[in-house]
């Protein structure tokens, strides 16, 4: 069985929260967290079409890359098809949970998922936003315990150094303390000095893992009073997070025969090429899911000559070519690669945590306003 909540914790670790842009209504949207998952739909977009869907196949949540509710609803009157579909949602117990640019820049998420369609090598971040924190944990526990500890710790995943696992420091020495009225010491007598031999163990471990690091070493230490130190450091080895992504084509090719490889990589009837050079060769190509016009000077500062980006406005598209960056528009609808890369994924994740009676599938609509006519 897994409810909402458990899949949001899992998916969190993935697509931290704190990677969404600002105001960027990531998360949970409708329905209850406490909701068991049994039939999970994997969508783009969140539509009327979409809904019906869900409902004929019986889904009980729903993941969407773009959130369900973009703007403010000013009011639940269901004349109004978007609040149509929102009731329609609740009517029919289906919960929804969005991850957008959080998702975006999640490694191994979108931009990643997009890179890889491209078949794009050496791939880097197009913009670092942000370093997972590393924190240190020390405590103090009987020498009798510290094997205990030390388990204990690196079962909640503390102690992680690249390759290795389960490493930690332990050195030998004194705890002093007098038990006063109302304690119930572990070791020593009310009101008696105590020393104690005790180890002093100490793991490093990313941010995310706090509240799980700590609750272990409540667990499992001996103390009425456990004594330990949290601290943050300033290492910067922290997993590296960023939106957008760069690379180099697999193969020698000019703009105009990558612009091609693009639509079909995509399997699209068309696409916008903003180019003046469309025989120069491609030497690395950024890419940015949706609407990502705005980040071309990062594009040129990591010296790429193809932008490929959906949404690409008019104005924009002229600065590109005046700063000589060619740009790819394949649409905003590329983005539905959410579909097949998060299904198994998610697959993953239910056999790892033993999540049973779940299925997750993706939605068989196209949610692509845009038609071409040729
Ligand atoms: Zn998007």
């Amino acid at each position: 069985m897994v409810k909402v909540k458990d899949f949001i914790q899992r998916f969190e670790q993935f697509a931290p929260r704190y990677l969404a842009e600002n105001g960027d209504p990531i998360g949970m949207q409708l329905g209850s967290t406490e909701q068991t998952i049994h039939r999970a739909l994997v969508t783009l977009d969140v539509r009327p079409e979409v809904v019906k869907e869900a409902i004929a196949k019986k889904i009980d949540f729903i993941f969407a890359h773009h959130p369900a509710v973009f703007r403010p609803a000013k009011n639940l009157v269901t004349d109004d098809p978007q609040n149509a579909m929102y009731a329609e949602l609740l009517r029919h117990h289906i919960a929804v949970y969005a991850a957008h640019t959080n998702l975006d820049s999640a490694n191994g998420g979108m931009n990643d998922w997009l890179a890889e369609q491209l078949q794009l090598q050496n791939v880097q971040i197009l913009q670092p936003n942000y370093r997972r924190q590393i924190m240190k944990l020390a405590t103090y526990v009987p020498q009798a315990n510290a094997a205990t500890m030390r388990q204990a710790l690196a079962a909640a995943g503390a102690g992680q150094l690249g390759d290795y696992t389960a490493a930690s420091f332990s050195y030998a020495g004194t705890g002093r303390f007098t038990p006063g009225t109302g304690a119930q010491p572990f070791i020593g007598q009310i009101d008696q000095a105590e020393a104690v031999a005790e180890t002093k163990v100490e793991v490093v471990f990313p941010e995310d893992l706090t509240n799980k690091v700590l609750a272990a070493m409540f667990s499992v230490h001996p103390y009425e009073e456990p004594a330990y130190d949290l601290f943050h450091l300033d290492n910067k080895t922290g997993e590296q997070f960023g939106i957008g992504r760069v690379g180099e084509p697999q193969q020698q090719m000019t703009i105009r025969e990558f612009a091609e490889f693009t639509r079909a990589a995509f399997d699209l009837h068309g696409l916008r090429l903003v180019t003046q050079k469309p025989d120069e060769l491609v030497q690395r190509v950024a890419i940015l899911g949706g609407d990502g016009g705005k980040f071309y000077p990062a594009v040129l500062q990591q010296h790429a000559n193809v932008f490929v980006t959906g949404d690409v406005y008019y104005h924009t598209a002229h600065d590109m070519l005046a700063a000589g960056l060619s740009a790819i528009d394949p649409g905003h609808h590329v983005e539905s690669i959410v579909k097949a890369k998060a299904v198994p994924l998610f697959e993953q994740w239910a056999q790892a945590a033993d999540w049973h009676d779940v299925t997750f599938m993706a939605s068989t609509l196209s949610t692509d306003p845009f038609t071409f006519i040729n």
